[in-house]
């Protein structure tokens, strides 16, 4: 670290020293040639690269700047003016525009004017000729009458600012002749104007025109050059952080992409005695004595065995375990970018204790962009023993998923919203019709009086489309509460450029709003995998949603869900019916919307009102309702164990969220998988003989005697019997027989197959075929019988 400080101070004096000549060269008369004494120095420069004294030998100053970052401060405010020299032409190389902040305090600090910001447009209507002429006259405006400029996203424009640097003299004014196309304009330059280029670095070293990078004084500016030295220590620990929260723990084997002896792709692992390779059954056979990798050998009775949980551990962190899968825009700029932010919030110099809760603060702002899955993966990485503690902040403290979660949240804590919120998100934008809609009358029970706008970026093609809407948000809507702007972007990924300006657009027109406070919403929304930048410091507030839309609200939180097992979720649920109370966990209606796809699963013959059945009685017979989802318990019971953590285990797991776009989605379709199984088996043993058709008429006699036995009999085991004793062929599980013999039955009464076997039963008490005791259920259904051969059926 302190080495590429050093290094990264020692170029900078160099660019410094490179530029003072430069301009030197620049400022004289355009035939003019560099003296053999500028020559000299110039090779005295660049050899003495260890001496940070060199330029100052040669352009003799009183103060000298201790920090590369105080040079460039000492440019942009004006201070430091080296051999009566004006830094006139800066460029400032950096790694993102998250340094803009920092640029712009200086320079207005400096000076009574703000800087004039020109960024590049990169709306697509505005990719034109008109719009690079607009720009260089306002250039040429402020050249006049001296007021600093800032440019950036402006390549287009680059190669005419080439003129700028070539001034020359008439009647005591310097003049500048700038050519653009065909065309030459002359303007005056004011002796206080001053110009400085902003870009990102690989941006000057790959597009940049060499004469213009020459002619302008270089400075590099990063995030981390604003770092002091204790604030550096602590970015260190952050970055040795966020690569433990996505390395797999030492303590789970995990199998390798390739097989450790011919590299080919590893399926099938099978692990060797040394406990760290593996090879594919592409090199298991016999000759094979010792480990290829580390040379252990393999005891004569080694018996190859397949490495199933080490292989499932591969493919739960399948292509995840880089630190920008687990953080949105994560990189070595958003890394320093935190721990400033972090200062700023904590407001605290850093000492001792301190650093101590600045590095916690840090975590926090990480964990703010962090995707749901990598927080719920944490118990098999390194970090598992912070595991709870991340997870409660980021679940509980934090809201990660929905929009108007958070929200709403942010409104109950703290009475206001972030000005300017950064979203990102994997989830496809919010809809007009349906997402927005929701979210503005959900979002009126919390803020009444709120009004909400949306706008797609992709639907402004000009810069001044964009602008002028946000102004017209921004100065209307004076009655409302609070306004609420969403602006959204698809594959964020891929404009950052545009990203930038639009930024700064908001940035700002928001200051310039009236009335109510407002809040801005950038939603990005860009594919799992790939890399976003674009992190902000101090004024946008950085999170990570989900899911934005909050459509499908079924299935408790992801955080509720991580404590309970599907088992768990069915007898809370069953509870809630029956005490007719409500509760955080009823998944009733996620049951029903399971129904399809359970009924896609049974092998009963299909008719097309048995969903709609379903359906209506799970929402409206209460008592149907409870005795199906204890029954459905009692089916899942046994796999309770193996599903208890199906969140952390299943829905994060990469391969489960290959094909989804949220977390949400990949819990609701983990949890579907395992409840339509057992689901299918329920509805196979209760429709058998289209059972359920009866109930199709709820004042019946027919209905009733269907739901005393069904509430009332251990159908499971009457059933079981009942298949057992007329040799139905029964596959797996009670409920998935097939009746081979004959034709489908449509009886038409109730549980006709426990009154058979009831009835058998009664002929033969000994019931001796089967090994059986004398059925309970018996007495049930025979006092069924009885109440209803009374009641005159
Ligand atoms: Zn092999
Ligand atoms: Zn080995």
């Amino acid at each position: 670290m302190q080495l590429t400080s050093h290094i990264m101070h020692r170029n900078s004096q160099l660019f410094f020293s490179l530029s003072q000549l430069l301009r030197k060269f620049v400022d004289a008369p355009d035939d003019a040639t560099l003296s053999s004494n500028d020559s000299n120095q110039l090779e005295e420069t660049l050899d003495d690269t260890d001496s940070t004294d060199s330029s100052f030998q040669m352009s003799p100053v009183t103060e000298l700047p201790a920090k590369s970052v105080d040079i460039l401060t000492s440019a942009l405010s004006e201070r430091h003016n080296p051999g009566g020299m004006e830094s006139r032409y800066i460029l400032i190389l950096t790694e993102s525009l998250n340094v803009l902040d920092f640029i712009f305090d200086t320079i207005t600090e400096a000076s009574s004017n703000r800087p004039k910001v020109i960024f590049g447009s990169r709306f697509k209507d505005d990719l034109n000729y008109t719009k690079v002429c607009q720009n260089v006259g306002k250039i040429l405006q402020c050249m006049t009458v001296g007021r600093t400029v800032v440019l950036l996203n402006l390549e287009e424009l680059y190669e005419s600012l080439y003129d700028t640097l070539n001034q020359y003299f008439s009647c005591d004014k310097k003049m500048v002749d700038i050519g653009l196309g065909s065309q030459r304009k002359q303007a005056v330059v004011n002796d206080n104007f001053r110009l400085v280029v902003v870009a990102h670095k690989d941006l000057v070293y790959n597009d940049f025109p060499l004469p213009l990078i020459n002619r302008l004084e270089k400075h590099y500016l990063s995030a981390a050059s604003l770092l002091d030295e204790s604030h550096l220590e602590i970015l260190a620990v952050l970055r040795s952080w966020i690569i433990d929260f996505v390395t797999p723990s030492t303590d789970i084997d995990i199998s390798p992409g390739q097989c450790d002896k011919c590299q080919a792709d590893l399926e099938k692992p099978y692990k060797l005695p040394c406990e760290e390779h593996y090879v594919g059954d592409c090199c298991i056979e016999d000759s094979l004595r010792k480990c290829p990798k580390c040379g252990t050998n393999l005891p004569d009775d080694f018996v190859w065995e397949l490495a199933s949980e080490a292989l499932e551990n591969s493919k739960y962190f399948e292509g995840v375990t880089s630190s920008k899968d687990a953080f949105c825009g994560c990189n070595n700029e958003m890394l320093s970018t935190v721990v400033q932010k972090s200062k700023d919030v904590l407001n605290a110099d850093v000492s001792g204790l301190e650093k101590e809760k600045l590095f916690e603060e840090c975590k926090r702002q990480m964990l703010q962009c962090a995707t749901g899955e990598s927080v719920v993966r944490l118990h098999k990485t390194k970090l598992k023993d912070e595991v709870e503690e991340i997870q409660r902040i980021y679940f509980r403290d934090q809201h990660h998923e929905s929009l108007l979660d958070f929200l709403s949240h942010e409104w109950q804590e703290n009475s206001s919203l972030p000005q300017l919120l950064q979203v990102t998100t994997f989830a496809t934008l919010m809809n007009v019709e349906h997402d927005l809609k929701n979210l503005e009358i959900e979002l009126s029970s919390t803020i009444p009086g709120s009004k909400v706008k949306n706008i797609f970026l992709t639907d402004c093609t000009k810069e001044n489309h964009f602008s002028d809407k946000l102004s017209n948000f921004y100065k209307g809507h004076t009655d409302c509460s609070l306004k609420l702007l969403i602006v959204q972007c698809e594959a964020a990924d891929q404009n950052s450029e545009l990203l930038d300006s639009v930024r700064y657009i908001i940035h700002e027109e928001a200051a310039e709003t009236t009335g109510p406070p407002t809040c801005t919403v950038l939603l990005l929304s860009f594919p799992r995998g790939q890399t976003l930048t674009g992190y902000q410091g101090r004024k946008w507030h950085c999170i990570h949603i989900d899911d934005p839309s909050s459509a499908d609200l079924s299935l408790p939180s992801v955080y509720r869900c991580m404590g309970l097992s599907p088992c768990q979720m069915i007898s809370e649920t069953s509870e809630c019916i029956s005490k007719d109370k409500d509760s955080s966990v009823n998944i009733l209606d996620f049951l029903i919307k399971c129904i399809p796809s359970a009924l896609s699963l049974t092998v009963l013959g299909q008719w097309a009102d048995r969903a709609k059945l379903l359906k209506d009685l799970l929402l409206n017979n209460h008592e149907f309702a409870k005795r199906f989802l204890d029954l459905l318990k009692m089916l899942l019971d046994d796999q309770d164990n193996y599903l208890k953590k199906w969140v952390q285990d299943k829905a994060a797991s990469a391969q489960s969220l290959k094909t989804t776009e949220t977390l949400r989605y990949s819990l609701q379709s983990c949890l579907e998988k395992c409840l339509t199984c057992s689901m299918a088996e329920l509805i196979n043993c209760i429709d058998k003989n289209s059972n359920l058709k009866l109930l199709k008429n709820p004042g019946s006699w027919k209905t009733a005697f269907w739901l005393q036995i069904f509430t009332n009999c251990d159908i499971f085991r009457a059933t079981k019997k009942h298949n057992l004793e007329h040799n139905a062929e029964v596959r797996h599980d009670i409920g998935q027989e097939v009746n081979t013999s004959c034709e489908p039955i449509e009886a038409e009464f109730p549980f006709s197959w426990l009154i058979w076997t009831f009835i058998e039963n009664l002929l033969d008490t000994k019931s001796a075929r089967t090994g059986y005791a004398p059925d309970v259920d018996g007495e049930i259904i025979l006092e069924s019988l009885m109440t209803r051969s009374l009641a005159g059926w």
